[in-house]
Formats: structure tokens, sequence, C-alpha cells
């Protein structure tokens, strides 16, 4: 059974790294499709005036907490988050369970060259996965079609979207009812880093809760974009209830 809190109206799993891995299985074992989203703090802002955004979010079928600021206000205003759960880790338990039960994978998403790095890593690391095939996230309106006809040739069980938030959700939702995948999951920027082209946090930033401060260092023109996250908790300091 599915518990989610509910933050500015938007459905967050509470889930640790393994119920949410639990999840994603049960949810693979399922006939029909299923829509994994994984909202960080600048998502939830951008869904509180983006009504799309917002009924995306409602309809998927797990948003793990991939932003530590979800659960200080979780904390704040008791709400029951228990910690956060990044993309990329469970992305990582995903391709393991797809190694040893021998599952399929499609990448859609990253510059050109980066998703093909990133399909030759993972196979390294995972040999016994089926990487059915990957396409750069940088494509006219016009090429949709024929990337949907490619997925849907191998029809691979796991269907991994990079092409930055909100986009990738807006993506994945609009074609949902045309992809032949059981489950697909919009990851971001985890492509970069399975690709190696971008660096994770060393582990002391993210046990810390610091993982947005390394990212700031390293990618300082995010500076604008990030001012998000000091607005969010302002907002969330001020308010009585964050639930609506
Ligand atoms: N990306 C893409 N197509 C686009 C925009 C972005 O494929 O039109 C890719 C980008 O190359 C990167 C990933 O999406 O690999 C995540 O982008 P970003 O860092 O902006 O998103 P976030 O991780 O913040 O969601």
């Amino acid at each position: 059974m599915r518990k989610t809190i509910k933050m500015y109206g938007l459905p967050i799993d509470i889930v640790t790294l393994e119920s949410a891995f639990e999840r994603f299985k049960q949810l693979l074992d399922r006939s029909v499709f299923s829509f994994i989203c994984t909202p960080n703090t600048e998502i939830v802002m951008v869904a509180r005036k983006d009504e799309e955004l917002r009924e995306i979010l409602k309809s998927s079928d797990m948003n793990i907490p991939d932003g530590i600021g979800l659960v200080i206000a979780s904390k704040i205003h008791k709400l029951g988050l228990i910690e956060r759960v990044t993309g990329v880790d469970l992305m990582g338990k995903m391709l393991e369970f797809c190694d040893y039960s021998r599952k399929s994978i499609y990448i859609l998403g990253g510059k050109p060259g980066v998703a093909e790095m990133a399909v030759n890593n993972i196979k390294e690391k995972y040999s016994n996965i089926q990487v059915e095939g990957y396409n750069n996230g940088y494509f006219d309106k016009n090429e949709e079609s024929k990337i949907i006809q490619n997925i849907n040739k191998v029809s691979p069980d796991i269907l991994f979207v990079a092409l930055g938030a909100p986009r990738q959700e807006k993506w994945i939702y609009h074609h949902r009812k045309d992809l032949n995948v059981k489950i697909a999951m919009g990851v971001g920027g985890s492509i970069d880093i399975w690709a190696g082209t971008v660096k994770r946090a060393p582990k002391l930033f993210r046990v810390l809760g610091l993982e947005w401060f390394y990212r700031l260092i390293r990618e300082p023109w995010r500076f604008k974009r990030m001012l998000i996250l000091p607005k969010f908790m302002i907002q969330v300091l001020r308010s009585k209830n964050i639930t609506n």
C-alpha cells in the first residue's frame, strides 16, 4: 500500500530507499504502465505555479522525495517523510535488479554522446542488463514519433528519461498512452553521473544534506535557479500549514 504525505497539494511518498525499491518492484509486476517521479524542492515550487505539472505529480505512481528541502519542511511541519531518497540512488537499485532479473532498459536524454557513455558504463557494471537502446535528449518535435517508434519496437521494461525537469515529466505524461514500456522514470542529471561527465557530491556532503551546496560550487551558473530553495524554506517557515 502506498503511503504519501501532501506537500502544497502534491503527494510525496513516505519511503526509504529500500521501500521505494520495493514499490518499484510492485509496479513492475503490474500489467499497466507506471510512472515514477523524483520531485525535489525546485519542482515542488515550480508545480505550485504550473497546473499541468501539479496534475502530473498527482497522477504518477510514486514521487520519491529527492530534495533535502522537502525532508526539512516535512520535519518542521511533522508530516512524516523519513529521509531523502534520490533518483540516482533508486536508479542504481533498479539497474542492479534489472541485472539479476535480466530486465531491459532504454535511455532517452542527455547531450549527444552522454546517453551512449552512460549506457557503456551501465553495461560494464551490469553485464546482464539488456540495454535496448538510447537516444540523446536534444530532438525536435517532428522527431518524437520516430523516437517513440524506436522505443516501442524493443518495448523495454524501463524507460529512463533525462530531459531535465519538468520537461521530462511532461514528456512522459504526454506520451504515456503511446509508450510500450512498463515503467517510465524521469532521472534528470543522473544520466550525467552514470556517464561520468558530472561527479556526484562526496558522501560527507550527502550525509549532511549539502549535495545542493556541492552542486552550486561545481555548477555556479545554477545560482539563479537555486534561489528557489531559500524561497521555499521561507515559505515553509512562515506557513502554518503546507499540505495544501
Ligand atoms: N537535457 C536533455 N535535453 C534538454 C534539456 C536537458 O537531454 O532539452 C539533459 C541534460 O543534458 C542533462 C539532463 O537533461 O543530461 C538533466 O538536465 P538538468 O541538469 O538541467 O536537469 P536536472 O538534473 O536539474 O533535472
